[in-house]
């Protein structure tokens, strides 16, 4: 396929083939044809979303070892990072939530990690939600056990969820990959939608895994795909693999936007970066508090992002942002 076929079938709208993804894939990151594809997915970006990016904010309510032991996951118990648990208040998960919506971003992520107690869960929850706006997205970043509380979620004011099958999921975690499909079609049948992501990459990743990862993220009709890669948790097995380039991640973040289906007008890349925008990324995340990236115990000292410092790198990208409730989990 050569890629004046590759642009004609996406000005078409076509669908691409498992084999012509693993094609763009496996270009060089800094050949010709991946710019022009990152161009193409750019102006994609641009047409769906009218123009206007989206900054994402995540809180977390607690940190605690895993036992999922998620070999890219600063929390797993194996990686030997985090000893002692530490839960969030109410009144501090508020502050942090309104401090959030007060910079402008576009929706409000909770985050715990897998085995967090859910009625705490739900009771924080709450409270955040009686103290913001009514139209202020909220979105959940929990684990599968709360696909059997979700309407729950709903009941608790949120219009969405993020959950990701992930990269060699059952091999580099202990959750079966069914499990995690099951629980998105679980969410989604109650009304949540799932934004979800092709993560977490490494160098290790064949272009026909990623081709069908991006693949399975489309065809779940997400609020947003994109591409995340991993970062490396120091000392551990999964570090010893390295950590691919903002150049590659841009390619894969534009890859997946010619694949999805128009009607997804989200596109993110993980972690933030002004390349990636170049690659058709609309979508960067700020964080505070707990992060499976981070070794810190406040990201926001560490590798997190503020909501004005997303701000700026899509301000050098030449990107607006939205003003108020997120357009990509409208739809
Ligand atoms: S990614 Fe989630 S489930 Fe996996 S170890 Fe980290 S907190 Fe646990």
């Amino acid at each position: 396929m050569n890629l004046h076929d590759i642009i004609k079938k996406s000005r078409n709208v076509e669908m691409f083939t498992r084999e012509e993804i693993t094609a763009m894939l496996a270009l060089q990151p800094n050949a010709l044809e991946t710019y022009v594809i990152m161009a193409e997915a750019s102006r994609i970006s641009h047409d769906v979303s009218n123009s206007s990016a989206e900054i994402h904010a995540q809180l977390a309510l607690n940190l605690a070892p895993c036992p999922r032991d998620c070999m890219f996951c600063s929390f797993a118990v194996a990686n030997n990072i985090f000893h002692t648990s530490a839960t969030v208040s109410p009144a501090d998960a508020v502050v942090q939530a309104r401090q959030f919506e007060e910079d402008g971003a576009n929706a409000i992520y909770i985050m715990a990690t897998a085995t967090f107690d859910m009625g705490q869960y739900f009771e924080t929850s709450r409270e955040i939600r009686n103290h913001l706006r009514p139209d202020t997205i909220l979105v959940a970043n929990v684990g599968d056990e709360f696909a059997a509380k979700a309407t729950n979620l709903v009941e608790a004011g949120f219009q969405g969820v993020y959950h990701a099958l992930r990269l060699r999921e059952g091999i580099d975690t202990k959750i079966d990959p069914n499990r995690r499909i099951e629980s998105i079609k679980t969410f989604q049948k109650a009304g949540l939608s799932v934004g979800t992501c092709v993560e977490p990459i490494g160098p290790e990743h064949t272009d026909e895994e990623l081709a069908n990862m991006i693949m399975f993220t489309a065809s779940i009709n997400p609020a947003f795909s994109g591409a995340a890669r991993r970062i490396p948790i120091p000392g551990t097995t999964l570090a010893e693999k390295g950590i691919i380039s903002e150049l590659r991640m841009a390619q894969i973040v534009a890859v997946t936007r010619l694949v999805m289906p128009r009607s997804v007008k989200g596109n993110c890349s993980h972690e933030p970066g002004a390349v990636p925008i170049l690659g058709g990324a609309n979508l960067l995340w700020a964080e505070v508090g707990a992060n499976p990236r981070d070794i810190k115990e406040k990201t926001e000292e560490g590798r997190g992002h503020s909501v004005p410092a997303i701000r700026k790198l899509f301000e050098e990208g030449e990107w607006q942002t939205l003003d108020g409730a997120s357009r990509f989990f409208d739809a």
